[in-house]
């Protein structure tokens, strides 16, 4: 394991030694996606200038070749995770996509007329809308933990909550509006209590801290592979095998068969029943190779490491006059949400660019977390492992200039 060293670590990330405006790029959008360093952006470009070619149905070299290295691929997520088996590690675009696949197929087996779905006030609209369609399909009723000032979940609402016909329990492991890291271990605990099933979103929580779902004992986990350094369009979605093998395939067509006639089809065993299609090959490798990268660098440094920097931010920002920080919890994690007092998030997110500050400005894909708090958007300042303390200096410089631009 190599020693920590934030200088040689943002060597790796091409973009962000670029200027923007005549300024130095400080790229604080992480939870919207990360950079990609150099061996992530190698690997897909390896795979297309070599091994390029489709899984699972050739019989020539370069075939068996990419499909040892989308297999091995597999099994990194699968130590990753520390999954069970790699056929419960199922390759997906994203997040999305995940829980799109969750609540149709699981939905469509285990959800009834008049059953219950459970979400949080704080999710992120992939873990809103996907239920609610299936809930509305199905004549069953979504319910919403509420969350304190604070903007943390309340426990006892939850419990609540929860009557006999609540069929599953989805929240995300830290919300990306906010930043707060929800107890997800007690809500596991209370759910499995009354023989519930949870999916976690895992799309911010799997960046900052290690997930391991056989000790979280979580029955579904996602996340996306664009937010921990790895390529867009490749995700992955964590199922135990029990489950998986009980629900009904998602998409149909190609490799997702054992066989076919016109009289009947047989749906091939896991993961593959929920992969129809040509899969993404190339950055699943490219997730593989990212997560060997941060492995490299080692995961327990790179925690301690955000850590400072979120909780230099954090005191930073806090100390600007007219700041107002959304979640003020400490149970939070790469992300900060904040609005400067009478002053539009819009505006103040076009003066940080200008300045060479990238940050996102809106309601981040969460209006009911922004309806919860009477409000339209925030700025959102989110870090990754190639952040320093320096940027949040040059982000609260770029603020004050907002301050007295507005004030
Ligand atoms: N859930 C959370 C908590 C997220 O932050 C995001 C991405 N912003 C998503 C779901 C959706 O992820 P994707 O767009 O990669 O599918």
């Amino acid at each position: 394991m190599l020693k920590f060293n934030i200088q040689n670590i943002r060597k790796d990330f091409p973009a962000l030694h670029q200027e923007i405006y005549g300024k130095p790029l400080v790229y604080l959008d992480s939870a919207a996606t990360t950079l990609k360093p150099q061996v992530v952006i190698d690997a897909i470009s390896n795979y297309y200038s070599t091994i390029n070619s489709n899984v699972h149905r050739g019989v020539h070299y370069l075939s068996q070749q990419a499909t040892d290295a989308f297999e091995n691929a597999r099994n990194t997520v699968k130590d990753f995770m520390n999954a069970g088996a790699s056929k419960e590690i199922i390759f997906t675009k994203g997040t999305t996509e995940s829980i799109n696949l969750i609540a149709f197929s699981f939905g469509k087996k285990f959800i009834g007329k008049n059953d219950e779905v459970i979400v949080s006030a704080i999710e992120h609209h992939a873990n809103i809308v996907p239920w609610q369609m299936i809930c509305e399909e199905k004549g069953a009723r979504l319910k919403v933990i509420p969350v304190n000032e604070n903007g943390e979940l309340i426990i006892d609402e939850f419990e609540k909550l929860i009557s006999d016909k609540t069929k599953i329990v989805s929240v995300a492991h830290i919300s990306n509006s906010l930043g707060i890291r929800n107890p997800i271990e007690e809500i596991i605990e209370i759910s499995h209590k009354n023989g519930i099933p949870v999916m976690i979103d895992g799309a911010q929580g799997i960046v900052h801290e290690k997930v391991d779902v056989q000790e979280l004992d979580c029955d579904f986990y996602c996340f996306s592979g664009h937010k921990l350094y790895a390529p867009m369009g490749i995700g992955v979605l964590y199922g135990k095998e029990k489950w998986l093998n009980e629900m009904p395939p998602y998409q149909t067509g190609g490799e997702m068969i054992q066989s076919v006639t016109f009289e009947k089809t047989t749906f091939n065993k896991l993961p593959f029943k929920f992969e129809a299609g040509t899969p993404n090959v190339a950055d699943a490798i490219g997730l593989e190779a990212a997560i060997n990268y941060l492995q490299s660098i080692g995961l327990e440094e790179i925690y301690k490491y955000e850590k400072g920097v979120f909780g230099c931010a954090t005191k930073k920002l806090s100390e600007i006059p007219g700041m107002e920080i959304l979640g003020n919890s400490s149970f939070k994690a790469g992300v900060i949400s904040f609005n400067l007092e009478n002053i539009h998030p819009y505006d103040a997110g076009t003066i940080l660019d200008r300045l060479g500050v990238a940050v996102r400005t809106g309601n981040h894909c969460a209006q009911p977390t922004m309806d919860r708090f009477g409000i339209h958007g925030t700025i959102r300042a989110s870090f990754g492992i190639y952040n320093t303390k320096e940027e949040i200096d040059l982000l609260v410089g770029a603020l004050l200039k907002v301050k007295e631009m507005f004030g």
